[in-house]
């Protein structure tokens, strides 16, 4: 069968939702979906690595990629420039190899209302409480109080989009929202227009038929 085209598996999620980890899992799951990695103007936090996590960049680095057409989208977030650069998402779905993105909602509106859009799977992640959320936020203890604060008042802005994604996960339970989310992407993969050797496998068949 012909090979199909990558499909763009968008991640949002307020921060602390859980969905660094799913994405973690995913990669690991299968190992020829590749994760977007994004361009940031926010400083690396501790064992966060240039070209891992995220290329870090200056805001006149950042400003020049934009002016140069090479971001899918970008957007200012927590007081940060983000954005996706374009290349490695064009060479992925040429591959067929499937691309995670953790974007926010910002990103995700952009993605899916571009040229790209109906090669785009959206999902949403939502905590189980704010409670959960606030506890998850604490544990992480990479961020300072006041960044902590910031990111809770934020959460409520993100949760605020949850409507405009295809489907929607509350992280209750880690293994079982990952497996919802294995079945989202194994569904989605077997879409009548995302298998392109389909018209001649069925050919195929009727060959067989006519040759009885
Ligand atoms: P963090 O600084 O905690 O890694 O990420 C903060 C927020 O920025 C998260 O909600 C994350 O999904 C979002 N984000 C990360 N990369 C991008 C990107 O390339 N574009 C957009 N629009 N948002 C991003």
């Amino acid at each position: 069968m012909a090979s199909r085209k990558g499909l763009l598996l968008i991640l949002s999620s307020p921060s602390g939702a859980g969905k660094s980890t799913l994405t973690r899992r995913l990669m690991g799951w299968d190992p020829t979906i590749r994760f977007s990695i994004s361009a940031t103007t926010r400083p690396p936090r501790p064992g966060e690595e240039d070209g891992r996590e995220y290329y870090f960049r200056s805001r006149p680095e950042f400003e020049a990629m934009v002016a140069q057409g090479e971001m899918l989208e970008h957007a200012e977030v927590f007081g940060n420039l983000y954005g996706t650069p374009r290349g490695p998402v064009e060479a992925n779905m040429r591959d067929g190899c499937d691309t995670v993105f953790d974007i926010d909602w910002q990103g995700g509106q952009q993605i899916t209302s571009s040229a790209l859009g109906r090669d785009v799977v959206s999902i949403f992640v939502l905590p189980p409480s704010i409670a959960e959320l606030d506890r998850r936020l604490h544990s992480r203890a990479q961020d300072s109080a006041d960044v902590i604060a910031g990111r809770m008042a934020k959460s409520r802005d993100e949760i605020s989009h949850w409507a405009e994604y295809d489907y929607v996960l509350i992280n209750d339970d880690l293994d079982a929202t990952f497996t919802r989310l294995t079945t989202i992407l194994q569904a989605e993969r077997l879409r009548r227009d995302r298998q392109p050797g389909l018209a001649d496998f069925v050919r195929g068949l009727n060959r067989e038929f006519d040759a009885r």
